[in-house]
């Protein structure tokens, strides 16, 4: 019965899951589904199980894990002036070429000054 209860377990995860349409963490997941009894370790197994699939792509933000069904990539911009973290929207880098491979997911850490803190010299 026991692989009964985990089949049941990972379809509900799978269906939170689906709801997404952006981004999500995997305490989202864990706060819909605690009261079902599902635990925080079943979701993260189902969610290696997806990485593995390529069906979810995986990205570190604010030092904790984030996760994507369609978003393949994730990019931050760091200023040291202000300590703002900015997220770019898309980034197009010729990836495929540079890596000759194929690009299933990648994340940009970038660090500067932000638009907001940056003085360029006067000429
Ligand atoms: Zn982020
Ligand atoms: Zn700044």
């Amino acid at each position: 019965m026991k692989h009964h209860r985990n089949t049941w377990q990972k379809k509900r995860v799978q269906e939170v899951i689906d709801e997404f349409d952006h981004t999500f963490r995997v305490e989202e997941i864990h706060t819909i589904l605690k009261e079902e009894g599902i635990g925080i370790a079943t979701i993260y197994r189902h969610l290696a199980k997806l990485r593995k699939d390529n069906e979810i792509h995986h990205f570190t933000c604010d030092g904790r894990a984030l996760y994507s069904k369609h978003n393949i990539q994730h990019t931050h911009f760091h200023c040291s002036e202000c300590d703002s973290n900015i997220h770019i929207p898309e980034v197009n880098l010729p990836l495929g070429r540079i890596t000759g491979g194929k690009i299933e997911s990648f994340q940009l850490d970038i660090r500067g000054v932000c638009k907001e803190c940056v003085t360029f010299p006067d000429f």
